[in-house]
C-alpha cells in the first residue's frame, strides 16, 4: 500500500509539505478552505487596485544557504534574485524617514540621527544584530537550530 499524506491549508507551508511529500514517496492530497491556493502568500484585485500582501523580501537565501536551496527544490526561486539596500522604510508624520538598512554602519548611524537619547539602546540592538552575523543570518533554519535568544534591555528597564 502507498504512503499517503493529508495536508490541510494550501499556504506555502502546505504546499511545501506536497511538494517534499512527493519527492518522498508520499501520496499527497491538499484541502484548502479558500477558493485558490496560496494563503497570505497571495493577491486581489478590487476597484481597479492590486492587494499584495505577498512576500516581498526572500530572507536567508543567499547562495548556498539551505533555505536557498529549499526554494530552488520548490521551484519556487525567481530566476534572478535581486540584493536591496534596506529592508523596509517608514516615514513619520514630521516627515523623518527610517530606513532599516541591512549594512549596520549605516542602520546605526540613521537610528542614531533620528533618537541620539536612545544611543545606549539601539547600540545594544546592533551588537545583538551582530551575534548573528555569520552563515546563520543567512539561514533562517541554522537560527533555529543554534537556539540562540539574546535580551536587550530596553531605557524603560523593560526587557524583551
Ligand atoms: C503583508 C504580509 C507581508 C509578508 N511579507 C513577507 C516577506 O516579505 N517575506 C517573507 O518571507 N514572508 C512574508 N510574509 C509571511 C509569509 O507570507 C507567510 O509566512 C507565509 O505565506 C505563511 O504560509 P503558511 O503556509 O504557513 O500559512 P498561510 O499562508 O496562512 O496558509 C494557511 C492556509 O490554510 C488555509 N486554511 C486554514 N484553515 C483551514 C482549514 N480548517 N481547512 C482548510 N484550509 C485551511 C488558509 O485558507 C490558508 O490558505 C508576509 C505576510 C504578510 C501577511
Amino acid at each position: 500500500m502507498s504512503k499517503s499524506i493529508i495536508i490541510i491549508g494550501a499556504g506555502m507551508g502546505g504546499m511545501s509539505a506536497g511538494i517534499y511529500g512527493q519527492i518522498n514517496g508520499y501520496e499527497t492530497q491538499i484541502f484548502e478552505t479558500h477558493t485558490k491556493p496560496g494563503g497570505q502568500c497571495t493577491s486581489w484585485n478590487r476597484k481597479g487596485y492590486t492587494f499584495d500582501p505577498c512576500i516581498h523580501h526572500f530572507f536567508g537565501c543567499k547562495s548556498g544557504s539551505s533555505v536557498n536551496q529549499m526554494w530552488h527544490d520548490l521551484g519556487a526561486l525567481p530566476r534572478e534574485l535581486v540584493k536591496i539596500e534596506a529592508c523596509t522604510a517608514v516615514a513619520s508624520p514630521d516627515g523623518k524617514m527610517f530606513v532599516d538598512y541591512y549594512d549596520l554602519a549605516k542602520l546605526k548611524e540613521t537610528m542614531l540621527k533620528l533618537s541620539p537619547a536612545d544611543s545606549k539602546m539601539i547600540g545594544q540592538y546592533i551588537r545583538a544584530i551582530k551575534a548573528f552575523d555569520n552563515d546563520q543570518v543567512d539561514d533562517a533554519i541554522n537560527i533555529v537550530e543554534t537556539d540562540k535568544f539574546f535580551i536587550v534591555e530596553t531605557e524603560s528597564g523593560i526587557k524583551k
